[in-house]
């Protein structure tokens, strides 16, 4: 037993005080883990898409102040009662939905979409007792998608934890935890490409190139990149991406440029953009009679997918995803051996890195659009 188990923890964490607001470091309190519950101490922490978004509030709810974060490594400190699968100083990566294991969800081999602790990104609170577990001077600081990595420890549900290998590095496979997962996921989980065939990737931030990493592991012959950052494309050529195009360079819809570069359209797309208008064209752009589009990206809250319907009677099918369809305590663990016997690199996707006190940078470098993941290190 650790010395802190069952005690309040002091320690800092960077908190989202209202939209767009840079984060503040402050000292929190952070309450020991109740039933089924587990605290964690965060090493490693980076930021995905979500988190910015969120932060932003272009989503429904604006639940402030909250400490955002979900990507992330660390170390087990205290486990709550009914825990038995973890504890301390197992390590873990926290994920931002979950597994319970006993719904028909997780009964099921085809789903991943946990009906207790799927992603929930308005519940800012703890489904134990509906309370938070961290706060300020005894008021309450809300969690993030039942994670919260942006502290130096924090409290997850025990379904939300998946057990890795203690041996992999923990700066590296934080990102394993959303991101790079999602993409893989998404490509290798849901498009299924076959051997040979076209993808296109929408969108090559670490998800869409992650989704083309799949591609590349699946054997696809064409993996065309789509993205309105043309600083994207030599970085992308490292994914295995080996054509571009950027829709600003075309007067047409970028569906029609890939269906002419395509003899009628591609078999597989993935989008990872967030942007509905990218939504639409992954769809329209894959072949009739068997094309598949995978969405990945989180839209924004009033978005509406619009197709005309002979799109899809033509023989199209639309799919979506959470975390590429793992379940997370099932599958995760065999991801992260993936990187363990060098088949998945992460190093590429590992463009900056820096201090928890320095956090609100790697909300600029997404917000410029540079670099793929930046890592934050807790201490
Ligand atoms: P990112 O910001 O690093 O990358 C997004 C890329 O999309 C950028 O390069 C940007 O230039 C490009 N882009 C934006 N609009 C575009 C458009 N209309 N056409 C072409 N390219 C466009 O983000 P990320 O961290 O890689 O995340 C990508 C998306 O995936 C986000 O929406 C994120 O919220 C979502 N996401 C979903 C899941 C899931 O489980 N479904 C998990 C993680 C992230
Ligand atoms: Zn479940």
């Amino acid at each position: 037993m650790s010395s802190t188990a069952g005690q309040v923890i002091k320690c800092k964490a960077a908190v989202a005080w209202g939209p767009g607001k840079p984060l503040v470091i402050e000292e929190v309190e952070v309450a020991p883990p109740q039933k089924m519950e587990v605290r964690l101490k965060i090493l490693y922490t980076s930021l995905c898409h979500t988190d910015l978004y969120f932060w932003e509030a272009k989503a429904q709810d604006s639940v402030f102040p909250r400490i955002l974060g979900h990507e992330a490594s660390g170390i087990v400190e205290s486990v709550g009662e009914g825990v038995t699968e973890l504890g301390p100083g197992d390590h873990v990566l926290p994920v931002f939905t979950g597994e319970c294991k006993e719904c028909a969800h997780c009964k099921s081999e085809e789903s991943n979409m946990c009906s207790l602790l799927r992603i929930n990104t308005e519940r800012g609170v703890m489904i134990n007792d509906g309370k938070s577990r961290f706060s300020i001077n005894g008021k309450p600081i809300y969690h993030f998608v039942g994670t919260s990595t942006f502290s130096e420890y924090t409290v997850v549900h025990v379904g939300c934890v998946a057990k890795i290998n203690p041996l992999a590095p923990l700066d590296k496979v934080c990102v394993l935890s959303c991101g790079i997962s999602t993409g893989l996921g998404a490509t290798l989980n849901v498009a299924k490409p076959t051997k040979g065939s076209s993808v296109a990737i929408f969108g090559l931030g670490a998800v869409g190139l992650a989704a083309a990493e799949g591609a590349r592991l699946a054997g696809a012959s064409r993996i065309i990149g789509v993205d309105l950052n043309s600083g994207r494309f030599e970085e992308a050529k490292k994914f295995g991406v080996n054509e571009f195009v950027n829709p600003k360079d075309y007067e047409k819809p970028v569906q029609e440029v890939i269906a002419e570069m395509s003899d009628g359209g591609v078999d597989r797309s993935v989008e990872c953009t967030g942007n509905i208008n990218a939504m639409i064209s992954a769809f329209e752009c894959v072949h009739d009679g068997w094309g598949t589009a995978v969405l990945v990206g989180v839209p924004h809250k009033d978005a509406v997918f619009k197709t005309h319907p002979m799109n899809v009677l033509n023989e199209r099918t639309l799919k979506g995803t959470f975390f590429g369809n793992y379940k997370p305590r099932s599958h995760l663990p065999s991801v992260v051996q993936m990187y363990m016997n060098k088949e998945l690199e992460l190093e590429k996707f590992i463009t900056h890195q820096v201090s928890f006190a320095e956090i609100n940078k790697a909300f600029e470098l997404m917000l410029r659009g540079e670099g793929l993941r930046c890592i934050i290190k807790m201490d």
